[in-house]
């Protein structure tokens, strides 16, 4: 790759050659060996259960990629048991030789971006550089863990010497881990939300057992492959597979575990916060849940970048990202001139195969996504205005697919309940207000907090940022209105009901959150 190029989700527009060439070659080498089943990997070993399920590609349902295991509450508790025996050796080991098998799995994740992109490409429906963003990703999320462990010296601190006279009396803090740890991921970003937790939670020194979405198995099971070829010994990390109502819920439920991250929507997360506290003792729980994101456009904004911001960020994986622009309040003098623009973007992506070079948007996940947004599309077109899109393609290419087009929406009125509640599809509404306070009061107004959008002078800028009330926000970015996070430049994580920790993964502070602190005071 050319050496100036570092691919994250605000370079992604421009790639160098080379990279479609690797991705093409990669997902041929894919398409040849699709179908295939893949087991478990419990202990180290591939595991197979009684009942199977397919991944199809939500593109094609015909295409079968590949048939995943149906793990049961004994695939659950005998995962668990292996993290568990696992815990001592791994926890007890030099944290220098810990980080160095971790780097070993970053190495893997390179060594294979291109078919776990390709793989992710047709498992996820995202465009190719989205799916190629999120294998970087989990690199880069692996490797600042590590970066953090070592600029920590391990996270041992001398403190102060109690002021004895007669003794010598020192103390140390020292962060150990916390055991065994569950990592249950959401589909739509389904190598760097596994990777990134899990890799945490190994630096520091726990042993995981993580469980994919249904709609995500394969890609995740390459992932899993990168940690076992990299070497982690037999049981430090197990791979499970199956419903989350039923499996995910006996990992929940399980008091061999001594920390939880969740990735996924609000109301499966506050689910699990609750299950997870009916334990003897209050056990971490990192969640990190949905949004409904909001951008404010003032009257000085430059509607060029303005425009191309809130398209991607809406539309880029077919607005199933937590980040995604839903609700956009655009001050009155340049309501029309903005919209105009946004429409005429709008109605140039191209939706197809996301496998496609030139193809933006792909299928949404699945056939109850598929639903929604005609459920959704039916509800909005008695309440507010389509300005693009508002239906679902169904001929020719589009026919074995969940496609459904970019849509905007005016006119909703403010009290309408989608201005609060989390579609996750391609659909952003769109509202005219007088002024930015009335806007920053909407912006406000909804139980999520989790990215923020912002075009105007740089003043308004910072009057943004003392006001939003948001975990990852920005202002006149025409990569991404709300979304393109990256490990290390915006470390991501939200406020109110989009997270519970209230410190950013990819962040200064997010490894510790892995970590319990205990207190060596030694008197000679
Ligand atoms: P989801 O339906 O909440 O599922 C997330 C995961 O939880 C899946 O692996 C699911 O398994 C599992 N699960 C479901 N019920 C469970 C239970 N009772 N016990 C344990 N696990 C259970 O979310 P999704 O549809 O995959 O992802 C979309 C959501 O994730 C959106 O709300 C989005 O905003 C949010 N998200 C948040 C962030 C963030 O960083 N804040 C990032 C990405 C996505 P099954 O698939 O088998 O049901
Ligand atoms: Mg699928």
């Amino acid at each position: 790759m050319a050496e100036t190029f570092k691919l994250t989700y605000a370079t992604m527009f421009n790639p160098p050659e080379e990279l479609h060439e690797r991705f093409d070659e990669a997902l041929e080498a894919v398409k040849a060996r699709l179908g295939q089943e893949y087991g478990m990997i419990i202990n180290g070993e591939d595991v197979f259960a009684a009942e199977k399920f397919e991944s199809r590609s939500p593109a094609n349902t015909d295409v079968v990629l590949g048939v995943f295991q149906k793990g049961t509450a004994e695939d659950a508790e005998r995962a668990l048991k292996a993290a568990r025996a696992a815990f001592p050796m791994w926890s007890k080991m030099k944290w220098q030789d810990r980080v160095a098998l971790m780097r070993k799995a970053i190495e893997q994740i390179e060594k294979r971006i291109f078919e776990i992109g390709a793989v992710m490409a047709m498992e996820v429906g995202k465009n190719r550089m989205e799916a190629l963003g999120d294998v970087a990703e989990t690199a880069d999320l692996i490797r600042y863990s590590c970066d953090m462990m070592e600029k920590n010296d391990g996270y041992v601190v001398e403190m102060g010497r109690d002021p004895l006279v007669g003794f010598k009396s020192t103390n140390y803090s020292v962060l150990k881990p916390y055991g065994v740890w569950l990592v249950v991921s959401p589909f739509n970003f389904p190598s760097a939300l596994t990777g990134g937790p899990a890799g945490a939670a190994l630096v520091a020194g726990n042993t995981i057992v993580m469980k994919p979405a249904t709609d995500t198995p394969f890609t995740v099971r390459l992932l899993a492959e990168c940690f076992r070829d990299a070497g982690l010994p037999e049981g430090v990390f197990n791979f499970i597979t199956g419903p989350g109502s039923t499996l995910g819920q006996a990992l929940v439920d399980s008091p061999l575990v001594d920390g939880i991250t969740f990735t996924g929507s609000y109301d499966v997360g506050m689910k699990i916060f609750r299950d997870f506290a009916r334990g003897p003792y209050v056990r971490p729980t990192i969640l990190e849940l949905g949004g409904k994101n909001p951008t404010i456009v003032s009257r000085n904004a430059d509607l060029e970048k303005a425009a191309i911001g809130i398209m991607r960020s809406a539309f880029g994986l077919q607005g199933q990202k937590c980040s995604a622009a839903s609700r956009v309040y655009i001050e009155e003098p340049v309501y029309d001139e903005l919209t105009e623009r946004l429409v005429d973007l709008t109605n140039k992506i191209k939706i197809g195969d996301p496998t496609d070079r030139s193809v933006y948007m792909g299928p949404v996940i699945n056939q109850k996504a598929y639903q929604d947004f005609k459920n959704f599309t039916e509800e909005l077109s008695q309440a507010g205005t389509f300005l693009t899109g508002g239906k679902v393609l169904t001929d020719g290419e589009y026919a074995r697919g969940y496609f459904c087009t970019p849509t905007l929406v005016a006119d909703l009125p403010l009290d309408h309940r989608l201005w609060k509640y989390e579609m996750f599809l391609p659909i952003t509404t769109l509202a005219r207000v007088p002024n930015l306070d009335r806007a920053m009061e909407e912006a406000n107004n909804v139980n999520y907090g989790l990215t923020a959008g912002f075009y105007g002078t740089k003043e308004e800028a910072k009057w943004f940022f003392d006001n939003i009330q948001a975990g990852v926000t920005y202002a006149n970015r025409p990569q991404g209105a709300t979304t393109g996070a990256w490990p290390g430049f915006q470390p991501f994580g939200g406020w109110k009901g989009s997270g519970s920790t209230g410190k950013n993964g990819g962040g200064l502070y997010y490894l510790p959150l892995y970590m319990h602190e205990q207190i060596h005071n030694l008197v000679e």
